[in-house]
């Protein structure tokens, strides 16, 4: 089973998968997930094919698609992942989240990154800034998703409204 976000991009942007068949609904180490934190509202684990020295991500145990659906009281949430991220690393220097159609599994995913970045982690998640805000790119920080999300804006692949 693999789950890389770049290798296997889904060509439609459309609404998220179902919760069946959706393998970030079940996150388990029964499963092969190499669990590293979990409580009632989120689950972290190792990435299968890490770009950095460090890669973890983040998921809510709630089905979320992806973060071209979340909305304005998602905030809170993705704060709080990115906050879990950063205590599970303290060395990250990168958290964000793929945008679809650049998102493989349609399960909301934080990842979080302790460099050294491998030579394709160095290419495959660039965090671009416009202003105070998001430059286009298929990566968004996770504080930039915060930024977008609490001024009411939706996250796309293009520049965020200043
Ligand atoms: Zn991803
Ligand atoms: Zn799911």
């Amino acid at each position: 089973m693999k789950f890389n976000c770049f290798k296997d991009p889904d060509p439609e942007s459309g609404p998220p998968v179902s919760r069946t068949g959706c393998i970030f609904c079940d996150v388990t180490r029964d499963k092969g997930f190499d669990v590293v934190y979990e409580d009632t509202e989120l689950v972290a684990f190792r990435d299968r094919w890490p770009r950095a020295a460090g890669h973890l991500l983040v998921i809510p145990r709630m089905h979320i698609g992806t973060v071209s659906d979340l909305r304005a009281e998602h905030a809170g949430l993705v704060t709080r992942m990115k906050e879990r991220g950063i205590a599970l690393a303290p060395g990250a220097t990168k958290l964000g989240f793929h945008i679809p159609p650049f998102s493989s599994v349609h399960h909301l995913h934080l990842h979080v990154f302790t460099p050294p970045f491998t030579a394709l982690g160095r290419v495959m998640y660039p965090v671009h800034s416009r202003g105070q805000g998001k430059g286009w790119s298929w990566f968004v920080s996770a504080d930039q998703a915060i930024a977008i999300l609490q001024n009411g804006h939706r996250i796309r692949l293009g520049a965020s409204k200043p």
